[in-house]
């Protein structure tokens, strides 16, 4: 499978997350900056009303958005889309647009030519402050869209097993410096690229979408020691271990049962959502054939809904039991599902 990176070319529209009144969970976050943050879904929008003629946007905010339309015409393309989140206007009504986002952060890129840092970053992630070198921005009060000179985006090899199974990845960069408030609350969200596997691009293509620039991303067998960098996974993501074999979806298999045993005898909810952290970084490396991929991310759905009724069950004490016997079930099915579909690396 081949990623690319993309570049929406045309003016931005409306306002999105820190600007539209959100709310964020702050699991993925930077405790220090809040870089990572994720809008709870449903994701409210402003001032779109320009955008009904598109099928995907960007925000002056940076969030990529994409219509019903072509939501659907992803899922007829077999697109994993389970990440996407349904928008609502400042009103709380449901408008047809979905937030284009990812549940996978793209580890620090060993090669990276085209996004530069500034000085002033956050010193804890240093993840936010990147821009793009290029060309575009306000000319006598016209936005003219900003076109990158040259984007060159280089990750290990590995890297790849680690997304198979995603169409739609964040990058590690993002955009924009961080500010909080005096009370920590966000007022600039630094957000990331957003790299689509080829399935993604040859959907919109297909689609007709003309104004979005695809900058091939390049997978190496090892990094070149003078950049510095290494393959650094933020949150929700693994480390690489070069040295070991791969694990087989046996013991992948197996893995999830573990933890299907720490869940049986979690006493709180912490317990429960390390639990859920391990299952959900595994998935991810799950080798799958394309017609299989919506059952399994199917059965994740499920098992992830009913751990959060469950980590609520938890934290209320109340229908304790219930909760883990209907997530007991869903996490053996989830289980099932990898020893039945996935297929060796
Ligand atoms: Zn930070």
């Amino acid at each position: 499978m081949k990623y690319y990176l993309m570049q929406i070319h045309k003016s931005e529209i409306g306002s999105s997350s820190e600007y539209a009144n959100n709310t964020f969970n702050l699991e993925a976050a930077c405790p220090a900056c809040k870089t990572g943050a994720q809008v709870i879904a449903p994701h409210k929008l402003k001032d779109i009303s320009a955008t009904y003629n598109r099928h995907l946007f960007s925000t002056y905010t940076r969030d990529h958005f994409i219509s019903e339309m072509i939501f659907m015409h992803l899922q007829n393309f077999n697109i994993n889309t389970d990440s996407l989140a349904k928008c609502v206007n400042q009103k709380g009504a449901t408008i047809p647009f979905y937030h284009l986002r990812s549940d996978f952060i793209m580890p620090k890129p060993i090669k990276n030519k085209g996004f530069i840092q500034y000085d002033g970053h956050c010193l804890t992630c240093k993840r936010d402050h990147y821009s793009r070198v290029g060309k575009g921005g306000k000319k006598f009060g016209e936005i003219i869209p900003f076109v990158p000179e040259d984007i060159e985006i280089t990750y290990l090899k590995s890297t790849l097993n680690k997304i198979n199974g995603y169409d739609i990845l964040f990058t590690f960069h993002c955009f924009a410096k961080s500010l909080l408030d005096m009370d920590g609350k966000i007022k600039v969200l630094p957000k990331p690229s957003l790299i689509i596997s080829e399935k993604v691009r040859d959907a919109f293509t297909n689609f007709g979408i003309d104004y979005v620039k695809y900058w091939p991303v390049l997978f190496e067998d090892s990094h070149t020691p003078e950049t510095g960098q290494s393959e650094e996974y933020v949150n929700t993501t693994i480390k690489s271990d070069n040295n070991k074999p791969l694990p087989t979806i046996k013991e992948k298999y197996e893995s999830i049962l573990e933890q299907v045993e720490i869940i049986r005898y979690a006493i709180n909810a912490e317990q429960l959502k390390s639990a859920q952290f391990e299952i959900v970084k595994i998935i991810p490396t799950v080798k799958l054939k394309d017609e299989h991929r919506h059952i399994v991310f199917q059965a994740l759905r499920v098992f992830n809904d009913h751990m959060k009724k469950c980590i609520k069950a938890y934290v209320t004490n109340e229908n304790k039991e219930v909760a883990m016997r209907v997530l007991s079930i869903s996490v053996r099915g989830l289980a099932t599902s990898v020893r039945l579909f996935g297929i060796e690396n």
